[in-house]
């Protein structure tokens, strides 16, 4: 169906049309009354007139003119699928700051159909506080209430005929922000191990070789000893820092993770036998996933190697395992009932060799989180009612739904 703006232009023509056919009946007419003026009028107005069709059709294709109602409805559908096909939350916000549009992404972040900022479920005060205030061209990190990070830009814009709005997207990161920073420890990584190698081995050497040599002053000795010691425990340091820099590829497969978490609980630790609680709360349908179950496994190992520290000396000690599984995603949370972790040292716990532990390595959650970005996947410390709370979210592979 064409649209009503298309009406005035075909009547032009049909008009020019009737005109023309009128002048010419008119003068068919006339022929045997010999009215020569008259029929020489009427030809030269029917002559006018189809001269006027003929530009003004050459000028301009009449009938696809412009786009009818139902192409606008089709062409703002089409707008529709693809701005919710869009995996960034995007919120356009009038200048009293109410929302007035957004994609499914937006709305999946804010939980339901929401009008004003302050309604949306994943972003507490402080964060909504500094979306309200970003100019207009500013990009700026912010943190979601979950504890994840979410990449923020700002930019403002005027429809026609209407008054200027904002748009804020808003994109979580946390993946991509881990593997940026694996990647700078690898490479830092990578040049302290070899100078350190490099520098550490001759001393050890060079000490053993100093100390095999007869008649040392007894000061000598100890000072060689303390040397060699020393150096050795650096050479154990540097080994371990080698670790995080050696995390083998991962080579996925197709495995139930509800089977794997089963299996950690019961074979990596005895923890009933030192008194500490286990719970775990499984899907009832096969959480499957397309993962190195080796790798998995270590990382959850080390999670539960954490809990079980943490909760040692509690009242009732107890760790729970959670496991849930969405459309897009599969979660899996290691809960425990111990100190916990301060909200200052959520990220910092990450860091490699951060610890808090005497004899501890370090290196536990940096590699558990490594393995985790190799899997595309994030970890984090998240925020827990009581003790600490780990949460591994491991993507569907190609947005398929990982359960079932
Ligand atoms: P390590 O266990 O050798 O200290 P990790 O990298 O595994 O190394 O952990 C780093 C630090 O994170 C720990 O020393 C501790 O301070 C903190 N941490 C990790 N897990 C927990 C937990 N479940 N509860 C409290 N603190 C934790």
């Amino acid at each position: 169906m064409d649209s009503l703006a298309a009406y005035p232009r075909v009547s032009a023509v049909g008009w020019r049309l009737v005109i023309a056919g009128a002048a010419l009946w008119g003068a068919i007419q006339l022929l045997p009354s010999h009215h020569i003026a008259t029929i020489g009028l009427l030809l030269i107005v029917a002559f006018l007139a189809l001269a006027d069709l003929c530009v003004s059709l050459t000028r301009q294709p009449v009938l696809q003119a412009r786009p009818t109602t139902t192409d606008d409805a089709r062409e703002a559908e089409h707008l529709r699928a693809l701005l919710d096909a869009v995996a960034t939350a995007l919120f356009v916000l009038d200048a009293q700051g109410r929302i007035v549009r957004c994609n499914r992404a937006a709305r999946r972040m804010a939980g339901a159909m929401v009008s004003r900022l302050e309604d949306v479920a994943a972003l507490d005060p402080r964060t909504i506080s500094i979306l309200q205030a970003l100019p207009a061209g500013a990009r700026r990190l912010v943190r979601a209430k979950d504890g994840r990070n979410l990449l923020v830009w700002c930019g403002s814009f005027t429809a026609p005929g209407a008054a200027p709005q904002r748009l804020l997207s808003l994109q979580w990161v946390a993946g991509e922000l881990d593997a940026v920073e694996i990647e700078a420890w690898h490479a830092m990584t990578r040049v302290l191990t070899h100078e350190m190698m490099n520098a550490l081995a001759p001393i050890v050497s060079l000490t053993e070789s100093l100390a095999a040599l007869p008649d040392h002053p007894p000061q000598t000795a100890r000072a060689l000893a303390t040397i060699e010691r020393r150096a050795t425990h650096l050479l154990g340091f540097v080994e371990r820092y080698r670790q995080l820099g050696d995390l083998p590829r991962p080579v996925p497969e197709a495995f139930d993770l509800s089977v794997l978490v089963t299996d950690v609980a019961q074979s990596t630790m005895s923890l009933e036998d030192i008194g500490i609680r286990l719970d775990l709360s499984l899907p009832t349908e096969p959480a499957r996933i397309i993962a190195d179950p080796e790798l998995l496994e270590r990382a959850l190992a080390n999670l539960l190697q954490n809990a079980a520290d943490a909760v040692r000396g509690q009242p009732s000690p107890r760790i729970t395992i959670e496991l849930t599984t969405e459309k897009t995603e599969t979660i899996l949370r290691v809960r425990d009932n111990g100190p916990g972790i301060p909200v200052d040292r959520i990220d910092e716990v990450f860091v490699p060799f951060f610890t808090t532990k005497e004899g501890g390595s370090g290196i536990g959650l940096s590699l558990s989180r490594q393995i985790a970005a190799a899997h595309h996947a994030t970890l984090m410390a998240v925020q827990s009612d009581e003790g600490a709370c780990f949460e591994l979210r491991i993507p569907a592979a190609d947005g398929e739904p990982s359960a079932h």
